[in-house]
């Protein structure tokens, strides 16, 4: 029997192209893509020296040029996220190079799940939500709160309870949609303030959005109460190009401060999740980003991933290593 979610349940895995920008656009830079039905994608760059990466990809769902995000919300993310409705922990992901689209449609997505969990709370009246919001960054190794306005650094706790949290993690217990409008808004100008004074684009770091949903109260059918706690993670992930193990040996010294500890330690246990029981030891301790999302990856609770790339020619060999990314995690 299946239920809403729990073990053996696979990670749900979309890919999105989005349409090609302006520059694209004006250098005459090629659409190598082509979205043949919302399942397939396929590579019609034939250069010899790519005949060795397959030219057809096949994943949960895929969304060409002109799929809405709320077309991605509803078939790529929608499931997932309002687990956490029936208590069930989830997590959607936007994978992809910088510049590919992992925030414009995270943050759509957000919007989307927020609305559709404000609305059932309001039909189910017979129940009780208390609802709770915090926002964090993590940028090298370093975890920020997105809701405190000041830069320092929180450490990580294990809770023996819990598991590992953030302490001093502010987190806010929501009035109304009003209030996590301005939450969100907070968010997006602290993310924005941290890039300026590092002189730096966000793509070196982690955004995690957090609702965690308490409710009690009669349910359903049941005679009696009963209590549900859960809560969605929405994570904007750092750009895919801090994950490349390709770079050669004198590259790597040079380029080594740019490889990102958090994202390499995601793939290998996305990876490991995808094989399920077999996939052996799961090396979640090994990065702050896998820590602080553990109860909300493994054990019973639902992913989703949302890989995001370019069209263009010029970023074919990002576009292969995220749909590759896409690959090892179905
Ligand atoms: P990333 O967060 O991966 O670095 P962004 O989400 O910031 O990338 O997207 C880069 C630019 O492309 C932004 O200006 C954004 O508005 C635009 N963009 C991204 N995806 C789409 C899309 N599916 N449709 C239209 N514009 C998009
Ligand atoms: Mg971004």
């Amino acid at each position: 029997m299946t239920t809403g979610g729990g073990k053996g349940e696979k990670i749900l895995v979309s890919v999105r192209v989005r349409p090609r920008n302006d520059k694209e656009k004006t250098r005459n830079d090629i659409c190598d893509w082509e979205c043949v039905n919302n399942t397939t994608i396929i590579c019609n760059n034939n250069l010899p020296e790519r005949s060795l990466f397959p030219s057809t990809y096949t994943f949960d769902k895929v969304f060409g040029f002109d799929s809405p995000t709320k077309q991605v919300y509803e078939d790529g993310a929608k499931e997932v996220a309002l687990c956490v409705l029936e208590g069930i922990n989830s997590s959607i992901f936007a994978y992809g190079q910088t510049s590919s689209g992992k925030t414009y449609t995270m943050s759509g997505i957000t919007e989307f799940a927020m609305n559709d969990i404000f609305c059932y709370i309001q039909k189910h009246k017979e129940r009780e939500f208390t609802l709770k919001f915090s926002a964090i960054e993590i940028y090298n190794e370093a975890v920020r709160d997105l809701l405190s306005g000041d830069n320092n650094q929180l450490r990580l706790l294990d809770d023996p309870e819990r598991g590992t949290v953030v302490e001093k993690l502010i987190e806010e217990t929501l009035r109304d949609r009003t209030h996590l409008e301005e939450l969100l808004s907070i968010c997006e100008t602290q993310r924005k303030i941290g890039e300026t004074s590092l002189n730096e684009t966000s793509s070196r770091s982690h955004q995690i959005l957090r609702l965690t949903i308490e409710s009690s109260g009669r349910e359903f059918s049941l005679e009696s109460s009963r209590t549900l706690a859960a809560s969605v993670c929405f994570v904007d992930l750092a750009g895919s190009e801090r994950a490349s193990q390709t770079l050669s040996a004198g590259a790597r010294l040079k380029e080594g401060c740019h490889i990102n500890r958090s994202l390499l330690t995601l793939g290998t246990v996305i990876r490991k999740l995808s094989k399920g029981r077999n996939g052996g030891h799961i090396p979640y301790r090994d990065s702050k980003l896998t820590r602080i999302l553990q109860n909300s990856l493994g054990g019973n609770a639902r992913t989703a991933i949302i890989c995001t790339m370019s069209p263009a020619r010029s970023h074919v060999e990002q576009s292969r290593n995220t749909l590759l990314f896409a690959t090892c995690a179905k």
